[in-house]
């Protein structure tokens, strides 16, 4: 048998194992995450109103019940875990498969006042991420600036839109959704440095927003204006023209008196956080104006957008593993096809997939064939691979160092208890928000 290890269980990580056990019937798969819970970005970062996209856990689990396939959770691979030689050691062949763990900076002044956050972090944080920190994001703010407009912005967005009717039946820890309910923020921008027809998100993200309830969203005709390729759509693609029209329709909609308000912004550039009162109190955006290139440049006029929350969502970024090559140009391991490259030489036995791989683009379907290649090529090596002897079943072999992994019994009862938690609240699941207690119910015991 050859056995491999996936070393992250999002859905690229659970992708791979899938494609690893269809493809061939003589191959065993460790899937290790470093949290006690799989699913990754799904668990992690879908936003909790996205019940549909949230289901897609169905389809992940499936795989890692699978018998030739075993989750390892707890385990962290590198420094303060697991080495990464020692995994190679352990097992024939490893699949990184660790997504984009930090977020872009803006690199301006100001951009670390206390209220402007990362929007990975506010997504941590209602997402129940065990290691976010509750900061208080929406305490004392009533107008609230994202800079960004691809799919992340529009999650946050949204989630400082909705009420608390639209929260309750989420899965969002208790603290979140109790912070939330009680927010006063009601005046939220959505603020690009580019123009509409290159904004980011999808036409479904951006149409719905403007089915939230007591919530009106408004966009400037003027500014829409600047963009040449809204004045005229023609050569646009599909996707970028539908955006275009959801805005134009926007731009063109009577005001309402709506609780909440979203506006959507364009050419405006980030510069500078305005400090007031000891935190944000604004952004200080330069128009921009297209450079003939699908570029912005600058106009040298300013302006100041209140806010006293501040979500950063410029993107995410690979970050470096122990023992493996890193390009930071582009936050990913080099790779052919998914086999890592070491000074121009593929490494055998060491791969890639998901965003690690390619970069934080694309949607959760798009690792289905990004690991399909990795595997791919694995399987093309393990002729080799299998070659070398292993010397004990890996899990033995870690629990005999010391790693105590949590096993998928483990992780059953953590969705138990987080079942029994919703049900004591009045509510559905409600996830279990930090370490200790996912611990405790994973272990039956307290860490
Ligand atoms: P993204 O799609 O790359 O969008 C990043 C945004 O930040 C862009 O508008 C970008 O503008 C802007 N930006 C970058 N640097 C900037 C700077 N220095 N100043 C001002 N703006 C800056 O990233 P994302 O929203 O984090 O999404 C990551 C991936 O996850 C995407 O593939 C997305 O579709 C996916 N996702 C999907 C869903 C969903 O399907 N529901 C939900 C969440 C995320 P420029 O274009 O000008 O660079």
């Amino acid at each position: 048998m050859l056995h491999v290890a996936v070393v992250g269980s999002g859905p690229s990580g659970c992708y791979t194992a899938q494609s690893l056990v269809q493809q061939d019937p003589d191959v065993v798969v460790d899937v290790l995450d470093r949290l006690p819970c799989p699913y990754g970005l799904v668990r992690y970062g879908v936003a909790p109103d996205h019940e549909k996209i949230k289901s897609l856990q169905n389809n992940l689990r499936t795989v890692l019940e699978h018998d030739r396939v075993r989750f390892l959770g707890g385990v962290q691979v590198g420094p303060g875990g697991v080495p990464a030689a020692r995994l190679r050691e352990l097992y024939h062949a490893v699949v990184y498969c660790v997504g984009a763990a930090t977020d872009r900076h803006l690199g301006i002044p100001g951009e670390n006042l206390p209220g402007s956050w990362s929007a990975t972090e506010f997504v941590s944080w209602y997402s129940a991420h065990p290691d976010a920190v509750d900061d208080g994001f929406v305490r004392g703010a009533h107008s609230a600036v994202v800079i960004g407009v691809g799919n992340v912005a529009v999650d946050v967005t949204r989630m400082l839109a909705r009420g608390t009717a639209e929260l309750t039946p989420t899965d969002m820890p208790q603290a979140a959704l109790t912070a939330l309910a009680g927010s006063r923020v009601t005046d939220i921008s959505m603020v690009g440095r580019r123009g509409p027809s290159q904004a980011r998100f999808t036409t479904k993200e951006l149409r719905e927003l403007g089915t939230l309830p007591d919530t009106e969203v408004t966009v400037d005709p003027a500014e829409l204006g600047r963009d040449p390729a809204y004045v005229d759509t023609s050569g646009l693609p599909a996707p970028q023209r539908r955006n275009v029209e959801v805005l134009h329709g926007w731009a063109e909609s009577p005001p309402q008196d709506s609780r909440h308000h979203i506006r959507l912004r364009f050419f405006l550039r980030p510069v500078e956080l305005l400090a007031a009162a000891g935190r944000v109190g604004a952004v200080r955006f330069e128009r921009t104006e297209p450079d003939g290139q699908g570029g912005v440049k600058g106009t040298g006029h300013y302006e100041d957008v209140e806010a006293q929350l501040v979500l950063r969502s410029v993107g995410y970024r690979g970050v470096p593993l122990e023992g493996l090559p890193f390009d930071p140009a582009t936050g990913t391991v080099p790779n052919l096809a998914g086999r890592v490259v070491r000074e121009g030489l593929v490494a055998p036995g060491e791969y890639v997939a998901g965003w690690i791989k390619r970069g934080p683009t694309g949607v959760i379907g798009t690792n289905r064939p990004c690991a399909k290649e990795t595997v791919t090529s694995l399987l093309e090596d393990a002729s080799v691979l299998v070659q070398r002897e292993l010397r004990a079943d890996p899990f033995t072999a870690l629990r005999a160092e010391g790693i105590e992994p949590v096993e998928w019994t483990g992780w059953q009862a953590i969705e138990r208890a987080e079942a029994e938690l919703g049900a004591s609240l009045g509510r559905g699941v409600v996830k279990l928000p930090d370490w200790q207690s996912l611990m405790t119910a994973a272990h039956g015991t307290t860490v």
